[in-house]
């Protein structure tokens, strides 16, 4: 029989670290820390099979599977912790907890104090000879149950949580401010005014067999896994639905029994910047998600930390030392212990920890640990330090970077003169470095209301995720470091600033004020995450410093890496960029681009509306220098490395120009009447270009502009090498479906070629080659290598006629197709390797059956997504090309894709 159910306790435990997909990432850190001494509540794991059960086959199906299992595992927590599940002497206290294979912060929901009812809080109170916390937690537990299993929680922004309004409103008449401030008769007043809301929203009594909440939480935390928030964080973080979560029921330990307990959270390293400094945040007397939620503001935990807290929020050391202590200063022996335990976990895990623990009366306790969430930056100072310190090797150094995220350390910083201009409006913490610049929203649901808009909050919270990842960053008034924002912006490498203590927000008239100043909606402030500035106004930015450690990481994937990356360029200054980025080569420089400026768009539209040969020839002639200087600047950005360069290819209509006093103006320039013009313009018009008059169609129809394209970059080439420098042009023929249309193609070009070589008294190698990005080039691609030098596969294209979607209308059944779940991914993006991926194997396999060197490349947009790199490399092309900022993500997932291969 299956086995649904893994206990973990005193040092015992049936699940390990490695058994994240079965027990989630906090189940199986949950017993591995049990397994190296780490102090840990007793408790168990329901795996992630029985949410699949569960989604599939309903609740009944689930409670059959694992009823006994789990009847069974409580008995053990009771054996551990010497109580009894709803016993009203010494009952038993548990939470329910989520827990997915990779973490999900917030998203889904958690349970404390389960088990408390009104015998059993008796039983707390006496045990505890401590009444105030015992209905401090029966507060707690009702609120969360009925939010989270009950269903209380407001569904949108407008409605306020039933229970807050009640103990908002009791604070209110008896004049105090804090949680803390409720007296134990509060507390008692509370718990019945909350459950008499549950009674009027749901019209049934709170429940209070211990049994019936324990399911009733495990169902809830199933059912938090479909909702709306995981779906959406899923979403962009590409988890796939089926994976499902795994239920920890643990025994409850409790930082809420007064001055002698505590709770907070840490991170072994600096998650924003990637300094090796143990640093967090903690409260005395609270509990759970009192440090996150930003209800209080919390107290670092070393003295170090401490001190810099305090100088960024403008507080004297006296004050710091009377009101906001460290845990270094307030439990010396606590955090001496929970020191060791981070640097125990640290070793353990060879990676950055995020835990969290619980002091109860004097005693430590680990909550969580897991491989703390950072951002790009701290990503890449992590894994070099953690290279240098000799913790891991090379290949997990480079395993350690998300290519993804490197795109964030790519962006502009703040220029640091145009910041000594500014006016520096309120400083918070640093929670996520980065510079952001927009326009002021409030609520998330209006951060696309701006092109750039910056998110404003008093707090954020995990509804509020869509809007935070469109906003260029995020302000709080409260918060710290730990709190939801800040883990949120650092996981998306979202510029953050939270806790901004002095900005006053008011969301109702839509404004922020500090001091004097008050900025509405729509008005411009910029944030930078790295000091918790927040300055009026837009400030200028500069390109990011790339040496360094992102250096290292980049030499380390040249290192292990067997394909080459190139880039898309058609300037030289973007082959520049590439270049700087550590291109090796162009692997598509579009000509057509070339065409628009100026002076050459007229003689582009002479040649296209000409209409006998010598008229085309005529304006070509104008256009040649223009290409060969255009060719002449990219080969020298790219000197030594290859170019490939793609003949004309768009329809010619789109040059063509559509307003009228363009018209006119070139009507005239030509010679001919308005109505000659209309009628060949018209001409020119088709029902279905994309598959009509272009790519080498073109080049067949009008081979003078074939040969034109290959004067140009054959002069080109010549003229720099008699300048001593070595260009390397490649000549790619498009929307090549038939050998045939190649071996036309290739005649007029080499016949050019030749002439020129005449002319110059000159020669230069060059290679001639061809896309394959119609499917039936992938069928014959045997065929094609026979004329073709290179093949590179235009994988846009391609994968717009294998599935036959038109690429510019896919855009209107495109986010129906994702929502639905009819395709995965958008094959734009993501390279479909089922379908269109058959044809690249394919058209490798059977080009170098005729050629076994042939050299083949990917530049589509697909070669610098990462998933599709890891492909390319596993069907042996020799290079990727991708736009220029993709380059160093390519490069790092070329180098992971072979390191997994080996
Ligand atoms: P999340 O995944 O959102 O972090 P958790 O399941 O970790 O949710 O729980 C939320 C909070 O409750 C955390 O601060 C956690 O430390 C605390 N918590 C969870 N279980 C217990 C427990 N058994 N005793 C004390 N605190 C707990
Ligand atoms: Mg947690
Ligand atoms: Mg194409």
């Amino acid at each position: 029989m299956a086995k649904y159910v893994y206990t973990f306790g005193n040092g015992k435990a049936e699940g390990k670290a490695d058994m994240k997909n079965l027990l989630g990432g906090k189940g199986a850190n949950l017993a591995e820390m049990n397994l190296i001494g780490v102090p840990v509540p007793p408790g168990f794991t329901i795996t992630t099979e029985v949410c699949t059960i569960y989604n599939q086959q309903g609740k009944q199906a689930a409670l059959a599977a694992i009823k006994p299992e789990v009847e069974k595992a409580v008995a053990l927590v009771e054996q551990l912790t010497a109580t009894k599940f709803g016993d009203k002497d010494n009952p038993c206290l548990v939470s329910v907890r989520s827990g997915a294979r990779v973490s999900m912060p917030g998203m889904m929901d958690t349970v404390l104090n389960l088990g408390l009812n009104d015998r059993a809080v008796q039983g707390i109170t006496q045990k505890s000879g401590n009444e105030r916390f015992a209905w401090d937690s029966y507060r707690r537990f009702v609120q969360m149950y009925g939010d989270v299993v009950l269903g209380m929680k407001p569904q949108s922004k407008e409605d306020i949580d039933p229970f807050e309004e009640i103990m908002e409103k009791l604070k209110e008449e008896k004049g105090i401010e804090l949680d803390t401030d409720f007296t134990t008769d509060d507390l008692k007043k509370l718990v019945t005014s909350f459950k008499d809301a549950v009674k009027q929203v749901t019209g049934k009594n709170f429940p209070d067999d211990p049994w019936e909440q324990l399911w009733g939480a495990i169902y809830a935390v199933f059912d938090s896994w479909m909702n709306e928030r995981a779906i959406y964080y899923r979403k962009i973080n590409g988890i796939p639905a089926e994976w499902g979560t795994a239920v920890n029921v643990q025994a409850m330990v409790f930082g809420n029994m007064g001055e002698s307990s505590a709770t907070g959270v840490a991170f072994s390293r600096d998650a924003g910047t990637g300094e090796d400094i143990f640093n967090g945040e903690y409260l005395i007397n609270a509990q759970g998600e009192d440090v996150v939620a930003g209800i209080r503001t919390p107290q670092q935990i070393t003295l170090e930390g401490s001190k810099r807290w305090a100088t960024l929020a403008g507080i004297d050391e006296k004050l710091r030392e009377s009101h906001f202590p460290s845990l270094e200063e307030t439990m010396p022996e606590l955090y001496a212990e929970l020191n060791a335990v981070q640097e125990k976990l640290e070793a353990h895990y060879k990676d950055m920890q995020d835990l969290e623990f619980t002091i109860q009366e004097g005693k430590l306790w680990l909550l969580q640990t897991r491989n703390g969430k950072r951002t790009g930056a701290a990503m890449v100072k992590i894994a070099v330090d953690m290279l240098e310190q000799g913790i891991i090797d090379k290949k997990t150094a480079l395993q350690r970077i998300e290519p993804n995220k490197l795109d964030e350390l790519l962006h502009p910083v703040f220029d640091p003169e145009a910041l000594k201009q500014a006016t520096i409006l309120a400083k918070g913490l640093p929670a996520s470095p980065g510079a952001a610049t927009g326009q002021i929203v409030f609520f998330a649901d209006e951060a696309n209301k701006f092109e750039s808009s910056v998110l404003v909050r008093i707090e954020t919270s995990p509804e509020d995720l869509e809007g935070m990842n469109i906003a260029k960053g995020i302000l709080t008034a409260r918060g710290g470091m730990t709190s939801h924002a800040a883990v949120v912006a650092r996981g998306m490498g979202k510029c953050c600033v939270s806790g901004a203590g002095t900005v006053r927000i008011d969301y109702r008239s839509r404004t922020m004020t500090v001091g004097n100043v008050t900025l509405k909606e729509g008005d411009w402030i910029s944030l930078n995450g790295s000091t918790g500035e927040v300055c009026e106004g837009k400030v200028k930015t500069q390109n990011p410093d790339l040496g360094g450690d992102f250096s290292k990481i980049m030499d380390l994937a040249d290192e292990f890496t067997r394909m080459t990356v190139r880039t898309n360029a058609d300037t030289p200054h973007d082959a520049k960029v590439a270049s700087k980025f550590g291109a090796k080569g162009i692997g598509l420089c579009r000509t057509e681009h070339m065409f628009f400026e100026g002076e050459r768009i007229k003689a582009m539209r002479e040649m296209i509306l000409s209409n006998t040969i010598a008229e085309r020839e005529k304006a070509l002639t104008k256009l040649l220098p223009y290409q060969r200087s255009d060719f002449e600047g990219i080969f020298e950005a790219m000197a030594g490395y290859g170019v490939t360069v793609r003949l004309l290819d768009p329809p010619l209509h789109e040059f063509v120009p559509h307003n009228k006093a363009a018209q006119e103006e070139l009507a005239q320039e030509m010679g001919i009447t308005m109505n000659q013009l209309l009628s060949k313009i018209e001409d020119l018009e088709e029902f279905n270009p994309m598959l009509g008059h272009r790519g080498c169609r073109l080049g067949i129809t009008y081979p003078e502009i074939t040969a034109m394209q290959a004067r140009a970059i054959i002069e080109a080439a010549l003229n720099l090498k008699a300048k001593g420098i070595d260009a390397k042009p490649e000549i790619m023929v498009p929307l090549v479906g038939t050998i045939a249309e190649l071996k036309n193609q290739a005649a007029v070009i080499r016949e050019t070629a030749e002439n020129v070589f005449q002319e110059k008294g000159d020669r230069v190698d060059f290679m001639l080659g061809t896309m394959i990005e119609i499917p039936r080039a992938a069928l014959t691609a045997d065929l094609i290598a026979e004329e073709a030098e290179f093949f590179s596969f235009g994988t846009n294209d391609l994968t717009q006629m294998t599935f036959g979607y038109s690429r510019d209308d896919a855009g209107k059944f495109m986010p129906d197709y994702l929502d639905k779940n009819i395709l995965k991914n958008d094959p734009f993006q993501v390279l479909d390797q089922e379908g269109v991926g058959q044809l690249v194997k394919m058209g490798v396999q059977k080009g170098r059956s005729t050629k076994p060197k042939l050299k083949v490349g990917i530049c589509g947009e697909h070669g610098g997504e990462p998933s599709s790199v890891m492909f390319c490399d596993s069907v042996g092309l020799d290079y990727v090309s991708c736009s220029p900022y993709r380059v160093p993500i390519a490069r790092v997932a070329a180098a992971l894709a072979n390191i997994a291969k080996n």
